[in-house]
C-alpha cells in the first residue's frame, strides 16, 4: 500500500538561545534555560512520502523521546498514514491507560502533524489551504522570557512596538512588571500577561481587581493548580479577560473548561493537544462557546509552523505566539522572532525546510522507527 508508513526518524534538536535580557526560570526548582529544544519528528511513507512533526517539550522532551520510540512510533509502523482522523481515534483507544495528557499525548501530537504535513503535500496545497484558509499571511505577538526584571520589560515592550509588533505578552508575576510594559507599550501595541499559575484564587482575584483598569489583552493562567476551572472564572469576574488552555489536552477538558466560563481566550496547543485532528475539534466547540481561540506555541519547529497555519486557516484573524528570543543558529526561515509579520510557505505541505547540515549541528539524539 503506498500510503502505509514505513519508518519514523525521531530528532532532539538544542539550540543556545539569548533571551534578549536577564534569565530568570519560570518554574522553582528548574534552572533557567540556556538552550531551546525542538523534538522533531519525521514519517515515511512507503511511496516515498515525508512528513515533519513535532512532540511537545522542553524539559520533558527526553521523556516524550522515550515514549515516541519504545512505545507511539512502532504502534504506527505499518499504519495507513491517509485517514488521518480516523487512525488518530484509533491511536487515542490505544494508548488511552498511559495519559491522557504528558508524553504519550505529546507523541500523539507529533505524530499527527506530520500526517497532516504529508496530507497537504499530496493534496499539493499550502496546510491552511486544505484545512479550509485563504490568508497567506499572519501578524505575530513577541512572547518574551521572563526576565524577572521591570527595566528589561520595558526596553524590550518598547524595542517589540517599534518593531511593529502589535502585541507582547509577559511572562511575568508582579505588578511592577506588568505596569512598565504597559507605560511602554503606546497606544498601538497591546500587552498580554501570562503568569504560569502562581497564585491562589484570592490572590488572582486581588490581582484581576486591581489591572482591571488597565486594559490587559489578558491575563493568562492566573490561579494554581491549573485545572482548577471554578477558580478562574471566579477571577474572570473581576473584569481582566482570562486565557488558558495550554495545559489541557482532551475535548472534554477543553467543554469544562468553557462550561465553568472560565476563559475569554482559549489556548489549545498542537504539540500537547493531539495535533491538528484535536485542535480544530477546539476551534469548533469554543466557537459554541464565543470563546476566541489564541494556540499556544512557545515553539519555533514544525510546531511553530503548524500553530501558523491553524491561525491562517481560522476566518477570525488571531496573532501567532513567537518566542521574542534570538537563537544562536536559524534552523529554517520560518521562525523570526524579529517581525511582526509571516509571510506562510507557499509550498505544499507544512513548509518545514530546515538547513540539514544547522540541523545536524545542533541534533543531540535521534533515532528510527521501522
Ligand atoms: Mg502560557
Amino acid at each position: 500500500m503506498p500510503h502505509t508508513i514505513r519508518r519514523i526518524e525521531l530528532t532532539r534538536v538544542s539550540v543556545p538561545f539569548e533571551t534578549n535580557g536577564p534569565r530568570n526560570g519560570l518554574r522553582p526548582g528548574l534552572a533557567p534555560w540556556t538552550r531551546i529544544e525542538s523534538l522533531l519528528v519525521r514519517v515515511h511513507t512507503a511511496d516515498g512520502a515525508a512528513g515533519w512533526g513535532e512532540a511537545f517539550g522542553h524539559f520533558v522532551n527526553a521523556g516524550t523521546a522515550a515514549v515516541l520510540e519504545s512505545l507511539v512510533a512502532p504502534w504506527f509502523i505499518g499504519k495507513d498514514a491517509h485517514a488521518i482522523g480516523a487512525l488518530m481515534e484509533q491511536a487515542e483507544r490505544a494508548f488511552y491507560g498511559f495519559g491522557r495528557n504528558g508524553p504519550v499525548r505529546y507523541a500523539l501530537s507529533a505524530i499527527d502533524v506530520a500526517l497532516w504535513d504529508i496530507a497537504a503535500q499530496r493534496a499539493g496545497l499550502p496546510l491552511y489551504r486544505l484545512l479550509g484558509g485563504n490568508r497567506p499571511e499572519v501578524g505575530r505577538y513577541a512572547s518574551f522570557a521572563r526576565y524577572g526584571d521591570p527595566d528589561a520589560v520595558a526596553a524590550n515592550t518598547a524595542g517589540a512596538a517599534a518593531a511593529g509588533f502589535a502585541q507582547v505578552k509577559l511572562h511575568e508575576a508582579t505588578l511592577p512588571a506588568f505596569l512598565a510594559a504597559r507605560q511602554a507599550a503606546g497606544d498601538r501595541t497591546r500587552v498580554a500577561l501570562d503568569v504560569n499559575c502562581p497564585w491562589t484564587v484570592d490572590e488572582a482575584r486581588a490581582m484581576a481587581r486591581r489591572i482591571a483598569p488597565e486594559d490587559f489583552e489578558w491575563l493568562e493562567e492566573p490561579v494554581w493548580p491549573p485545572e482548577d476551572y471554578d477558580a478562574m472564572a471566579r477571577v474572570r469576574r473581576e473584569g481582566t479577560p482570562i486565557a488558558a488552555g495550554e495545559n489541557v489536552t482532551t475535548l472534554h477538558d477543553f467543554k469544562r473548561l468553557f462550561e465553568a466560563g472560565a476563559v475569554d481566550v482559549v489556548q489549545p496547543s498542537v504539540i500537547k493537544a493531539g495535533g491538528i485532528t484535536a485542535v480544530r475539534k477546539v476551534y469548533a466547540l469554543a466557537e459554541s462557546y464565543s470563546v476566541r481561540v489564541a494556540p499556544h506555541c512557545y515553539f519555533w519547529g514544525p510546531g511553530y509552523l503548524a500553530t501558523a497555519h491553524l491561525i491562517a486557516a481560522d476566518p477570525r484573524p488571531m496573532l501567532l505566539e513567537t518566542p521574542y528570543i534570538t537563537l544562536q543558529e536559524p534552523i529554517h526561515p520560518a521562525f523570526d522572532s524579529q517581525s511582526g509579520r509571516m509571510e506562510l510557505p507557499d509550498t505544499a505541505g507544512l513548509g518545514f525546510a530546515p538547513d540539514e547540515a544547522a540541523l545536524a549541528r545542533h541534533t543531540a539524539w535521534s533515532a528510527a522507527v521501522s
